[in-house]
């Protein structure tokens, strides 16, 4: 990377203000870390963030972090989709089972398939079941939240695929530009497609959620 102009610097406040910036994203606090004074730190960190100088720093470190870590937003964005596209039957399932009558107790078979049995009427009967942990990819191991065993059996929950979606669109540029779009993700779907939420009538759009 080439040696930043001399006016592109920073003076060495403002250097400190970018680092400590980096590393929560709040300019109020980077600020005080930064040895500005109490009373003005909430300004001045308002006004540095508009300092074009500054920005061009901010945008140098950021390059330098994803070249250096490969991770970017491309990166980030993959990652998440392979995430929510995890099939969460592969990680826990209703199975039916036969019951101890069924087929006269003597077909071992694990799927139960329809059958006279006076005992459950040929319904089998119904368990959850958990895949071994260590037959999971890294996306289907990452997806559960928490496994234990209940009471009535394992308990799996799954972290929520609608949050994964967020930041997804989040990443993308998805997010809706006026305050009043948020309550319309129909609204943010036309924008993603066509560029404007004007034109398309939102009323032939199937409800959000319902290809979960
Ligand atoms: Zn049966
Ligand atoms: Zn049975």
């Amino acid at each position: 990377m080439a040696e930043p102009k001399p006016e592109r610097q920073l003076n060495s406040r403002q250097a400190a203000f970018v680092r400590e910036y980096l590393v929560d994203r709040n300019a109020t606090q980077a600020a005080l870390r930064a040895g500005y004074s109490a009373a003005t730190a909430g300004q001045l960190a308002s006004a540095l963030l508009k300092n074009l100088k500054v920005q061009d720093a901010i945008e140098r470190e950021e390059s330098a972090l994803a070249a250096a870590t490969k991770i970017n937003r491309e990166k980030m964005v993959r990652d998440l989709v392979a995430l929510r596209n995890v099939d969460l039957r592969r990680i826990a399932r209703f199975k039916t089972f036969p019951c101890g009558d069924c087929h006269d107790g003597l077909d071992n078979k694990p799927e139960h398939p329809d059958c006279e049995c006076k005992s459950c009427r040929g319904l089998g009967y119904t368990q959850i079941v958990v895949a071994d942990f260590d037959t999971l990819t890294q996306d289907e191991a990452d997806m559960v939240k928490s496994v234990k065993m209940g009471k009535n059996g394992p308990e799996v929950t799954f972290h929520d695929k609608r949050a994964i979606d967020d930041r997804i669109a989040k990443l993308c540029g998805f997010e809706p530009k006026q305050a009043g779009d948020a309550a319309n993700p129909i609204h943010i779907l036309l924008q993603a497609i066509q560029g404007t939420a004007l034109p398309l009538a939102p009323a032939r759009l199937p409800p959000p959620g319902e290809n979960e």
